[in-house]
């Protein structure tokens, strides 16, 4: 049986490649596309129904799975939507605040809602690497990040980093914030021992660059993840809208639930 989608932010460069993707398998359906009212006229509704608001789609479709790609406080009222009518919520934006994130937290103890800041499956492997290696090496490493993306990325440093910057403060027993080094700038004296750096480049269409370091004395590991294209993130989101259709709610999933 196919899985139900109705794509909000469809317009978009990630909506996009999404709707292409379900339009093409045989395993998705593509019941509805959402996008603003300033964007939501570049949609074609030859295909499935097309609306400016997810309220306004959401009854005819009560067994899809919500899709969301857009900006935080859209993706909070989506899952509000989805949360209303009872539709599964897969979201994949990033630039959520401490609160705003609380308020999704909440809303999956009500429908069930899925999470993460990157889709891709070779960044989540690398997320349950990152912290043995950290602990293998010990603390005389320096740990830094780099992160590239695309001149039209809204946050930074990237939903990616930070969850990164997470699991590698997390492994030192750390919390992020208090370690977090993000800006230098002027006479800023040395390193401070335990320091994590993620420094962020922008610029041209570079879909997504994350490079680790580890520099000790007389060597450096380099642990790079490079996304060629965004059909790695749409893949992982479609892989967890179907994931979803078996799932109650309780609490936020994340991939590494789905990955197991
Ligand atoms: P984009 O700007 O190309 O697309 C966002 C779309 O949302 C636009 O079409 C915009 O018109 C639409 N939108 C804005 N307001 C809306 C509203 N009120 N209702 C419906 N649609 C609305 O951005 P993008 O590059 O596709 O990225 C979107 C988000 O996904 C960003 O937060 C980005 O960081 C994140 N992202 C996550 C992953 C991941 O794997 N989790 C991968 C890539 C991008």
């Amino acid at each position: 049986m196919s899985t139900n989608i109705v794509m909000v932010g469809a317009a978009g460069r990630m909506g996009s490649v999404i709707c292409r993707l379900v339009v093409e398998s045989v395993d998705y359906a593509l019941m509805g596309m959402v996008d603003s009212k300033e964007r939501v006229g570049l949609l074609s509704a030859d295909t499935c129904s097309v609306a400016d608001d997810l309220a306004a789609l959401l009854p005819q479709c009560p067994d899809a799975v919500v899709i969301d790609f857009t900006a935080p406080a859209v993706s909070l009222h989506s899952a509000e939507v989805a949360a209303r009518y009872g539709n599964a919520i897969v979201i994949g934006t990033t630039g959520f605040s401490e609160a705003q994130m609380g308020e999704l937290q909440h809303l999956a103890t009500k429908v069930p809602l899925f999470w993460s800041s990157n889709m891709s499956v070779g960044v989540n492997v690398l997320l349950k690497i990152l912290p043995e290696l950290t602990s293998a090496l010990g603390p005389d490493y320096d740990i830094e990040m780099v992160e590239m993306h695309h001149n039209r990325k809204k946050d930074s440093p990237s939903g990616t980093a930070l969850t990164m910057g997470e699991r590698l403060a997390q492994a030192r027993g750390q919390k992020l914030e208090d370690v977090r080094c993000s800006e230098r700038n002027g006479i800023i004296g040395e390193r401070p021992k335990g320091q994590i750096g993620i420094q962020a480049v922008r610029g041209g269409d570079v879909v997504g660059v994350h490079t680790v370091y580890f520099m000790g004395a007389g060597e450096r590991i380099e642990v790079s993840h490079h996304a060629h294209s965004r059909e790695n993130f749409a893949r992982g989101a479609l892989r967890a809208a179907a994931w979803m259709t078996g799932q109650k709610p309780g609490r936020l999933y994340t991939m590494v639930d789905m990955l197991g």
